[in-house]
């Protein structure tokens, strides 16, 4: 079972990786680390299993967090008290954007960093993403507001960017009134 303190910590250059090219078919570990991935996400999002079991919540995870340098995330998404819905994006692509961009008003998080970091991280309000499922099938997902903004993050750390690379060092807030706070 994967606990938080098993994922790479910001200070970690490993997450400075940009990481490679998936094939197929997913080896065994790939594959047995997608599903780890999974389970992690999901059971740290239900307040008593999270509880239970330490773990930091949070809705996506790339394989470069768990030190795999390779070009997959994980995101399980809330979609109602309980229920969620899981997207796996392998060798993922944004393929589109919206014009208009939102941030995260409380300030993005990431299960890499583990401080509050203050300032705006500019991403689009929607976006459309092209990738492989496990099976090696393409697909394409689109995705608005929190969704969006989450696979925006996790394509990031695939090319060994973080969320407080975005943040405006000397002006935090910068351009805020240019974008929609969600
Ligand atoms: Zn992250």
């Amino acid at each position: 079972m994967l606990k938080t303190k098993d994922i790479l910590d910001e200070k970690d250059k490993r997450l400075r990786t940009i990481s490679k090219e998936v094939e197929f078919p997913l080896t065994k570990e790939d594959k047995e680390l997608i599903h780890t991935m999974i389970n992690y996400l999901h059971d740290s999002q239900i307040d008593e299993l999270a509880e239970k079991y330490d773990l930091r919540p949070g809705m996506g995870l790339s394989a470069i967090q768990l030190g795999v340098a390779k070009r997959y995330f994980v995101v399980v998404n809330e979609i109602d008290e309980g229920e969620f819905e899981t997207y796996v994006l392998i060798n993922p692509k944004m393929i589109s954007s919206s014009v208009e961009k939102i941030y995260v008003e409380m300030g993005e998080g990431c299960l890499s960093v583990n401080r509050p970091v203050d300032g705006i991280v500019p991403r689009y309000a929607r976006c459309t993403m092209e990738a492989y499922d496990m099976e090696g099938r393409k697909i394409h997902v689109r995705a608005r507001e929190e969704l969006a903004i989450c696979f925006q993050h996790e394509l990031d750390h695939l090319n060994g960017i973080l969320f407080t690379d975005h943040i405006d060092k000397k002006d935090p807030f910068k351009d805020k009134d240019q974008m929609r706070p969600i």
